[in-house]
């Protein structure tokens, strides 16, 4: 068993690299080969988490989560696996950081233009590290000063203010897979398209947008995911084959921001089992 999706406190996680990577030890127990820290735009965690698997007998996997721009102007998430610092994703992770810190000022600003009296400095105390405050920490927030008034459920904060179509949207840089891909070919990194499921889109334009990743050099597609179902997961595993493209997993555990994702084990409605086998093919496309 693996698990290749994971968030820490570096990015929008709460619990800290090495505590992620001890609880993914004591769920998955001596059935736990490997786990990768995914954290969103950033390596920052890495070094801790290889420690702690170091200690237990894990293999570390280095990755990382980036916002992408799809072809259909719609963001999409990507995984790159195998990442090395002073490469060029690691380069491209410190732009898309500092875009954000430019983006999150414009936020604030634009919040209280509309009136919504946010503290940055109480945004900033949550989420520990500028670098890392997102719309969630953000949402956060303006529960608090908003007190269930205007948003009694935190969702319509992100359809009427946060959100794509939000009064308070700030778009980010958007990055294309195909750029991802160019930079990662350096490294001999992976390139992933993650849970392909979650955006909302049909099964006909998820396999497009699929399909012409494929085209594009990305590596593989995420199969074996906490939230997909099992016809979900076949039918990606099935593209895989067709395509090519090496399949990888993971449960996207954030801790408590995402309570009802454990590590390892996904929910527990859907038991979630990524099998050894994926890792062996993503270090087989890796040396090939
Ligand atoms: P950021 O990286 O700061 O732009 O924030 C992205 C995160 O905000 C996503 O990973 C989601 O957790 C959350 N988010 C963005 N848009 C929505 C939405 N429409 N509904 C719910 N959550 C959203
Ligand atoms: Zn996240
Ligand atoms: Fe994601
Ligand atoms: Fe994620």
């Amino acid at each position: 068993m693996i698990d290749l999706h994971t968030h820490s406190t570096h990015s929008d996680g709460s619990e800290s690299p090495s505590q992620v990577i001890e609880q993914a030890h004591a769920n998955g127990g001596s059935d736990l080969r490997a786990i990768a820290l995914t954290d969103h735009d950033t390596m920052s965690g890495h070094s801790e988490a290889k420690e702690a698997c170091d200690r237990l007998g894990l293999t570390f996997v280095p990755g990382c989560e980036i916002s992408g721009m799809l072809s259909n102007g719609k963001s999409g998430h990507i995984l790159v696996y195998f990442v090395e610092s002073d490469s060029a994703i690691d380069e491209m992770l410190a732009g898309l950081r500092k875009d954000r810190e430019t983006r999150n000022e414009r936020l604030v600003d634009k919040l209280h233009e509309l009136g919504y009296p946010v503290s940055w400095d109480r945004i900033l105390e949550s989420a520990g590290n500028p670098e890392v405050v997102g719309r969630p920490h953000f949402a956060d927030e303006i529960e608090r000063v908003d007190g269930g008034k205007e948003f009694p459920k935190r969702q319509m904060i992100f359809d009427e203010l946060l959100g794509t179509d939000g009064r308070a949207y700030i778009p980010k840089a958007k990055i294309s897979p195909q750029e991802v891909v160019a930079k990662a070919k350096e490294t001999d990194s992976l390139v992933v398209f993650a849970h392909p499921f979650v955006y909302g889109f049909d099964l006909g334009e998820t396999e497009r947008l699929i399909r012409e990743m494929a085209s594009l050099g990305i590596d593989g597609i995420e199969t074996h995911y906490s939230r997909n179902f099992p016809e979900q997961t076949e039918r990606l595993l099935g593209l895989c084959d067709e395509l090519n493209l090496v399949p990888t997993g993971g449960s996207d555990f954030h801790g408590k921001k995402k309570p009802d994702i454990a590590v390892v084990n996904g929910m527990a409605e859907r038991p979630l089992s990524v099998p050894d086998s994926v890792l062996d093919q993503m270090l087989e496309r890796r040396s090939a």
